[in-house]
C-alpha cells in the first residue's frame, strides 16, 4: 500500500533516518518536501473503464489521499507493519481495532490497566453487540493462560498502562494468545515505535492515540492502527464500512509533528528521569511508578523489551485521595489536564478503581499522573517541592 514511498525510506537506514525521509515525494510534488494538504472528496477520471475498473491510484476521498497516505507510510515505517489504516482520535483507533475483529458470540480479553474509554467500549459497545469482554490482572500471565482456555477471538493489552505503569511480559502473553487463535492488539500510545515495537513481539495490531507524543503540540486528535496481512486487511474494511475518514489538515499537524518525534522523545525521557528520580528521594513520595527506573518491579521485563521510556509516569502518596487532590491543586508550572504527550507538563490525580476490575490499588495510595514535558527540569522539580509541602499544609 505504501510501496510508492519506497524510494525516501530505503533498507539499511536507522529508525530515525526513516522518520526523516518516509511519506515524503518531491519528485511528485514539484520539488517540495511535504505533501500538499488535499482537500477532496470527489475524483475525476478520465473515462467510464478506469471509473469502473478502479485503474488509477485514488477513487473516492474517503478512501486515502496523498497527505494521508504520507503518514500512513511513516507510522508503518516505524512499527514495522505491512499498512496502517487512520481515524479520527485514539479512542476511535482502539474501538475500530476490536470491532474489526470481534464478532457475536466472541470472547475478548483486555488487560484490566487498558485506557478507561477503550474498557468502556468493551463493556458497553461489544457487549451490545453480542461479544463477552473479560478483564485480567496484566501482572498475572497464568491468570491470561487460564482465561485462554476457552476460546477467544482478541487480546488486547496497553504496556505499560497510563495510570498505573505495570508492564505486562508482552511476548509471554502474545504467544499463548497466538496459540489459542486470538488476535493480538496493543495500544502502543506510551512507547511510541522508537521505544517499543509489539509486531515483534508477537502481536498483530498496533494502535496509537497520535493525539499524544506523533502530533506533540495538543492541537489535534487521530488514532492509528497498524499491521500486517488479514489482521489490518479487517481493519481496512470496517473503516470503509462504518465510513470513517480522518480530514487532511489534522493529518499534516500529525505529520508535522512526528518528525520531530526523536528529538522530543530524548528530551521528554530526560526531563522525567531528572524528576522521578528526585521524587523517588523525596519522603512524602510512597512509589514512584516508571518502570525505566531500577527500582520498578517490571525494570528487567522493561529493559527486555523497550528501548527506553517516554514521559508519562505516576507517582503515589500515602492517606487519602484529598492529599493527592491537594497537591495537584497545589502545582503552579504543571496545569492539571488528561490529554498529554504534548510539550506542557501536567498533573491528575486519576481515582484508579474505578477504571479496573480485576485487580485493586491500595485505597490508601493515591496516584497522581505527570506529563513531563519540554520545561527546564528543575523548574518542574521547584513546583513539585513546594506542592508536595502544600499538601499537608
Ligand atoms: C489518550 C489515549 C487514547 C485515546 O486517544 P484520543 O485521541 O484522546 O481519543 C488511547 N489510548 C491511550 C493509552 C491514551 O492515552
Amino acid at each position: 500500500m505504501n510501496d510508492d514511498n519506497s524510494d525516501r525510506a530505503p533498507h539499511g537506514l536507522r529508525r530515525a533516518s526513516r522518520l526523516a525521509h518516509t511519506g515524503t515525494t518531491p519528485n511528485e510534488m514539484h520539488g517540495f518536501v511535504n505533501p500538499p494538504v488535499v482537500h477532496g472528496s470527489t475524483v475525476l477520471f478520465p473515462d467510464m473503464e478506469t471509473a469502473r475498473t478502479g485503474g488509477q491510484r485514488y477513487r473516492y476521498g474517503r478512501r486515502g489521499n496523498p497527505t494521508n497516505d504520507a503518514l500512513e507510510a511513516v507510522v508503518s515505517e516505524l512499527e514495522g507493519a505491512e499498512a496502517t489504516q487512520l481515524f479520527p482520535s485514539g479512542a476511535s483507533a482502539c474501538a475500530m481495532a476490536l470491532a474489526a475483529v470481534v464478532k457475536a458470540g466472541d470472547r475478548v480479553i483486555l488487560m484490566d490497566n487498558v485506557y478507561a474509554p477503550t474498557r468502556a467500549f468493551a463493556r458497553e459497545v461489544l457487549t451490545a453487540f453480542g461479544a463477552t469482554p473479560q478483564f485480567v490482572d496484566p501482572k498475572d500471565p497464568d491468570a491470561v493462560e487460564a482465561a485462554l482456555g476457552e476460546p477467544a477471538a482478541a487480546v488486547f493489552l496497553e504496556a505499560p498502562g497510563s495510570l498505573t505503569f505495570e508492564v505486562p511480559d508482552v511476548p509471554r502473553i502474545a504467544a499463548a494468545a497466538k496459540a489459542a487463535g486470538a488476535t493480538v492488539l496493543l495500544d502502543n500510545t506510551w512507547a511510541t515505535p522508537l521505544l517499543f515495537r509489539p509486531l515483534e513481539h508477537g502481536c498483530d495490531l498496533v494502535i496509537h492515540a497520535a493525539t499524544k507524543y506523533f502530533g506533540g503540540h495538543s492541537d489535534l486528535l487521530l488514532g492509528t492502527v497498524s499491521g500486517s496481512g488479514e489482521a489490518i486487511a479487517a481493519v481496512k474494511a470496517a473503516r470503509g464500512l462504518w465510513g470513517i475518514h480522518v480530514g487532511p489538515d489534522d493529518v499534516f499537524a500529525t505529520l508535522r509533528g512526528i518528525r520531530t518525534l526523536d528529538v522530543r522523545m530524548e528530551r521528554h525521557a530526560r526531563n522525567a528521569m531528572i524528576v522521578a528520580e528526585w521524587l523517588e528521594a523525596h519522603p512524602k513520595v510512597a512509589r514512584v511508578l516508571y518502570p525505566a527506573l531500577p527500582s520498578h518491579p517490571d525494570h528487567a521485563l522493561f529493559k527486555r523489551d523497550f528501548d527506553g521510556a517516554s514521559g508519562l509516569f505516576g507517582f503515589s502518596v500515602r492517606g487519602e485521595q484529598a492529599r493527592a487532590d491537594r497537591l495537584v491543586d497545589a502545582l503552579r508550572l504543571f496545569a492539571i489536564g488528561y490529554s498529554w504527550g504534548g510539550f506542557e507538563s501536567l498533573a491528575t490525580a486519576p481515582i484508579v478503581n474505578k477504571v479496573r476490575s480485576a485487580t485493586r490499588w491500595p485505597d490508601e495510595e493515591p496516584v497522581v499522573r505527570l506529563n513531563i514535558g519540554l520545561e527546564d527540569p528543575a523548574d518542574l522539580i521547584a513546583d513539585l517541592d513546594q506542592a508536595l509541602e502544600a499538601m499537608d499544609a
